[in-house]
């Protein structure tokens, strides 16, 4: 039993390693997709912006297709006026040209405020399109770093695994699956050494029959308090 719980620590050591580059490269695409949600959270304000800005512009081709309209009509005006000989019918373009003249003032106000608000707009769209650069640069490199560890932390994993499996063969199965629950469980320690008497995992003091049991190593013992696996080293077991 003392030969398969030295095989559970060396299986341990390679499954420590293995969880941690699996780990790191988790942690490095999670970096990634942060930055990705941000982008796409800016590209929809920039998206925004710009169907305000469109709409502006809608705005302003109309605006500007009324007041052509009423220039045209105002200048027929000002020429039945020079052909006009009757009074009566003078006066009543003359205040045709008045009222057509508060409309086209008004049209022209009206102008204005979209002008401005197309400033506005036209200066946050700019505003966001910097934010939304810097923010791709930031992907890009991050794109390139990530690639590139991730790169470095796979290379050798499909061997790594294999050796793990190989490893994990010769190994009693019951044992392994025990051993494999537990290290899920306790987060990558499932075997641990007692040292001084006491549990290496959890730091509780294990009881001294226990303790001398283990050193024995007859058989597979837990620890009471965090049920790990225990064992002891062998240059302990020559002292006691
Ligand atoms: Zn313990």
């Amino acid at each position: 039993m003392g030969n398969q719980v030295e095989l559970l620590v060396s299986l341990q050591v390679v499954d420590q390693q293995l969880r941690e580059r699996t780990e790191a490269i988790e942690a490095l695409q999670q970096g990634l997709a942060g930055i990705e949600s941000e982008l796409a959270a800016q590209r929809n304000l920039l998206d925004a912006c710009r169907a305000e800005r469109a709409e502006l512009e809608a705005r302003r081709r109309e605006l500007q297709g009324a007041l052509d309209d009423e220039e045209s009509r105002m200048k027929d005006r000002r020429m039945r006026l020079n052909r006009i000989r009757n009074e009566k019918e003078a006066s009543a373009v003359r205040r045709e040209i008045e009222v057509g003249k508060e409309g086209n003032q008004k049209i022209e106000e009206d102008l204005l405020v979209v002008y401005e608000a197309l400033d506005t707009v036209a200066a946050r769209e700019t505003e966001l399109q910097k934010e939304y650069d810097a923010i791709e640069v930031r992907r890009a490199e991050q794109q390139a770093k990530v690639d590139t560890e991730v790169a470095t932390l796979s290379a050798g994993l499909d061997e790594a695994r294999q050796r793990r499996d190989e490893l994990a063969a010769t190994i009693d199965s019951e044992l392994r699956r025990q051993y494999e629950a537990i290290f899920v469980r306790r987060r990558g320690l499932a075997v641990v050494e007692v040292r001084g008497g006491t549990c290496q995992g959890c730091h509780m003091r294990v009881a001294p029959q226990l303790s001398n049991e283990i050193q024995r190593n007859q058989r597979v013992i837990v620890c009471p308090n965090c049920h790990r696996i225990l064992y002891a080293r062998a240059e302990t077991s020559v002292s006691a």
